[in-house]
């Protein structure tokens, strides 16, 4: 398949665009259902390329579609456009220029990537398969409270179906693997999540005499101890959980006794039936400590993120692809990760494959996402173009065909 040869001669001539094109994003960065701009910028450029675009769809979020010469799989790949309330303390002649925002989970990188691959694939159109769908998101981050997270919209706006895609792709930069790598997990990435509310209903009494009425302050103490004890003893410890609470509130007055407290948390598992199993287990231990205390102790949990998996069929062509693109030697294997991604909605309803890029410098210390101080390595940009617009060409195809090796290490033929 020369076409990956003529992918790899493309590469050259557009590195400078991906570049540019990721430090006007990091400069004008918008909040999550705010990309407004962003959106502009994305709509225009697919437009330029000659694509069919859509825009407004749940929000700001834009869709590409490009179509290759002979029949073929309809395959998409999504880029997420918002960024974090942070002031940037990174000092470059591109940084922020919105005061208290920033691109500090490498959304830059993934628009960036996302539109040169749209041009990279249009300028090969003509010899190849199938259809393309570039989707772009709002609201990656946690829509603000009372909006629908970006993916969860996209797809009840149906993104995904007529035709409906064979396959979606999803990258995101990993701050902890080095530039010219890509993990990838072969079926479970990321964490299911949910947010828990824990209301802890006692009775006020004056402080002099809790006797007389019962302290939910107290009670709150002992059931988080409990809750803790219960996940580390009554839950296999092969089943990864974490339940974590963020913010506690109740009370009123020093000397008088709360009459509420109302715990919010984040509840994290890699099985759905592992969930059902927390949650059914903490309950009943939940009515046994309100028995003991006389507190009233409620429990709810709401599904903020489903479990984020790779299809296993589609991971076994995509690693064999990146394989053959990359060599074997750039590819490490993912363990699933607590943390959460709403790509898990594209990933519900399609065959997807999600995979890291490394923007770490070699040798250079690790950095963290959603750190004002995140700065992604741009050598990266070039290999994020690569493992997409090779990945994206090759599924694409009505059959899957192993790509030959594009530069470098030994061919791996199948
Ligand atoms: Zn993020
Ligand atoms: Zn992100």
């Amino acid at each position: 398949m020369d076409l990956l040869k003529e992918i790899q001669t493309q590469l050259a001539g557009l590195a400078g665009e991906l570049t540019a094109l990721r430090r006007q994003f990091h400069q004008y960065p918008e909040l999550s259902h705010q990309e407004e701009r962003t959106a502009g910028v994305v709509a225009q450029y697919l437009q330029d390329l000659g694509l069919n675009v859509q825009t407004g769809i749940a929000g700001h979020g834009v869709v590409g579609t490009l179509r290759g010469s002979r029949p073929g799989r309809v395959v998409a790949y999504r880029a997420d456009m918002d960024a974090l309330p942070l002031t940037e303390k990174v000092k470059t002649s591109w940084r922020s220029r919105v005061p208290g925002v920033m691109h500090a989970c490498g959304h830059d990188f993934h628009l960036s990537i996302a539109l040169v691959t749209a041009r990279l694939l249009s300028n090969l159109k003509d010899r190849l398969a199938g259809e393309f769908r570039f989707i772009f998101q709002p609201a990656e981050e946690g829509p603000p409270r009372g909006e629908v997270s970006g993916a969860r919209g996209m797809v009840a706006a149906g993104v995904l179906d007529n035709p409906p895609v064979a396959a979606i792709l999803g990258l995101h930069v990993a701050p902890n693997l080095d530039v010219g790598h890509i993990r990838y997990g072969p079926e479970v990435v990321m964490a299911g999540a949910d947010r828990v509310i824990l209301t802890i209903t006692g009775k006020a009494a004056h402080g002099a005499t809790p006797h007389r009425g019962v302290d939910p302050i107290l009670v709150s103490a002992q059931v988080l101890t409990q809750i803790q004890g219960f996940l580390a003893q009554k839950i296999d410890a092969r089943h990864p959980v974490v339940l974590t609470f963020g913010s506690i509130s109740g009370g009123t007055r020093f000397n008088i006794l709360a009459e509420k407290v109302t715990l919010e948390g984040s509840f994290r598992y890699l099985e759905d039936a592992v969930r059902q199993e927390v949650l059914a287990g903490l309950k009943k231990q939940l009515a046994g400590w309100s028995q003991a205390t006389g507190a009233k102790i409620e429990l709810s949990a709401q599904p903020i993120y489903p479990i984020l998996k790779n299809d296993p069929q589609l991971s076994q062509q995509a690693v064999a692809a990146l394989r053959s693109l990359l060599g074997a030697k750039r590819l490490k294997l993912h363990q699933p990760a607590m943390g959460s991604e709403d790509f898990s909605y594209f990933a519900a309803q399609a065959p997807a494959f999600y995979f890291f890029l490394g923007v770490r410098t070699p040798g250079a210390q690790g950095q963290a996402l959603h750190s004002p101080e995140f700065a992604p390595d741009e050598a990266a940009l070039p290999w994020g173009l690569r493992a997409a617009a090779g990945l994206l060409a090759a599924l694409s195809e009505p059959e899957f065909i192993l790509p030959q090796m594009v530069g470098g290490a030994s061919p791996t033929r199948g």
